[in-house]
């Protein structure tokens, strides 16, 4: 008998951590941490104890208490004894957070799959960030004692991986950041199709159409498929890539002085589309020491064929002003321009601007710009991205600037999301990632940590 028990990612956006068991073999897709769960109990600064590993998140129910998945470290201060791994493998979909984020807890013995994007990606995010994804002999011992790193292997599209009685095949899609995919788990009497995040109105739409393909061939007894979307109103339409570009382009061609972007650090479809943008404009193309090392990161990626910061005379490095810098900043200083380069050049600039680093601009003091926003709008039960977005709005009229809202999302319409359900045609359908299980036709009514036969 096949199962499947949902520890995160059931009437959640994110989160997901889904357990496949059979007699022999215990597999998870994927191991995120919910966008929403953990601010139920905290805010801003009150954050769990991470000196005393999972305890916290043990007795608010924000991990699953189960034995022979944790590191000792994390266990010791928890009423959940340490024990050898009863867990033989973890999949993991994307590099996003909601993916990925309690990987670090897990026993280093455990097996953890990823692409090779996916694992750049999160080294780079590791490197330059405060979170630690997995260990390996990079990351400081920053923790109890000595780490042992983690088992991490890498994986390709279509290629197969056997881990007990189960294989594993993953298949690229099309998301917000390269190196996503979905799978499909071919245990002894059961097929599951698991489609990760997905779109297919980015770049690479012809991805996620082949992994719809593949999961149709499959015939899956249960496809468990993302619904981000499919409860959104009416009047969020269904941008695509093309169409920032081209809106894009409109705001930069009718803009004397600088041009902010604002994108996602991780989504490089967005990256690219800026970057072609300033090409053809013959602007220079501003970036932030964090895109600088994640580039450099995945110079060899051929696939992905991203310019090389270092050398791409359409790229320039801003390096803030600071009394000290990292360690992996340092390496990058001599190739960086400062707010006296862009107070000189910003006209011929488009300028990639964290929102956490607007008071750049007082350096800066842009005349005649205008800022393009290409990420979500804010959310209306969310205040605090309401909040956010008040603080953008004064930061731009402070120095004159239209604001342009402009983005694609990174997950799917509710009219792609049933195209790929119609098409697969599953025995069971598992709707997750998602507000809007009652939007989908019938389905599985799934409870967090109730296991489901397949
Ligand atoms: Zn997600
Ligand atoms: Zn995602």
């Amino acid at each position: 008998m096949t199962s499947l028990t949902m520890f995160g990612g059931v009437n959640e956006i994110g989160g997901n951590k889904f357990l496949v068991e059979s007699e022999k073999t215990r597999v998870f897709l994927d191991f995120g941490q919910s966008f929403s769960l953990l601010d139920d109990y905290f805010v801003d600064w009150l954050k769990p104890r991470d000196r005393f590993g999972l305890r916290d998140y043990f007795a608010l129910g924000l991990m699953p208490k189960l034995p022979g998945l944790y590191r000792k470290s994390e266990l010791e201060d928890t009423n959940l004894k340490y024990s050898e791994p009863e867990c033989d493998a973890v999949f993991i979909s994307h590099p996003h957070f909601d993916h990925t984020a309690h990987l670090c807890y897990l026993h280093p013995e455990v097996q953890i799959f990823m692409g090779e994007t996916t694992k750049t990606i999160l080294k780079s995010a590791q490197t330059t960030g405060k979170s630690i994804f997995f260990y390996d002999e990079d990351v400081p011992k920053v923790k109890k004692g000595e780490e042992e790193p983690n088992d991490v292997k890498t994986f390709r599209t279509g290629k197969s991986i056997s881990i007990g009685d189960m294989e594993i095949t993953p298949i690229h899609v099309d998301h917000s950041v390269p190196g996503a995919y979905g799978f499909l788990v071919e245990g002894k009497d059961a097929r599951i199709a698991y489609s990760g995040d997905l779109r297919s109105h980015g770049n690479k739409p012809g991805m996620t159409s082949d992994f719809t393909q593949k999961a149709e061939e499959f015939e899956p007894d249960a496809l468990i498929i993302e619904g981000t979307r499919v409860s959104a109103s009416e009047k969020r339409k269904n941008y695509t890539e093309l169409y920032v570009k081209e809106e894009s382009e409109k705001v930069v061609d009718g803009t004397k002085g600088l041009v902010l972007a604002m994108r996602y650090p991780k989504d490089l479809d967005r990256f690219r589309t800026f970057y072609e943008l300033a090409k053809k404009s013959g602007r220079k193309l501003v970036i932030s020491l964090k895109t600088a090392h994640l580039l450099s990161s995945l110079k060899g990626d051929e696939a992905l064929a991203l310019p090389d910061p270092l050398k791409d005379e359409n790229i320039k490095i801003y390096a803030r002003e600071m009394l000290k810098y990292q360690s992996w900043e340092s390496k990058l200083l001599e190739h960086t321009v400062d707010s006296d380069w862009m107070a000189e050049n910003g006209n011929n600039a488009i300028w990639e601007l964290d929102f956490l680093q607007l008071t750049e601009l007082i350096d800066v003091q842009p005349k005649l710009a205008a800022c393009i926003h290409s990420m979500s709008e804010p959310f209306e039960e969310d205040p605090m991205s309401q909040l956010q977005d008040e603080v953008l709005h004064n930061w731009l009229d402070r120095f004159g600037m239209p604001h342009h809202q402009l983005h694609a999302s990174g997950h799917a319409s509710k009219e792609e999301i049933f195209g790929i359900i119609d098409r697969v045609k599953p025995k069971k359908l598992l709707p997750v990632h998602t507000h809007g299980c009652a939007f989908f036709p019938t389905h599985v009514e799934m409870k967090k940590e109730g296991k489901i036969e397949i």
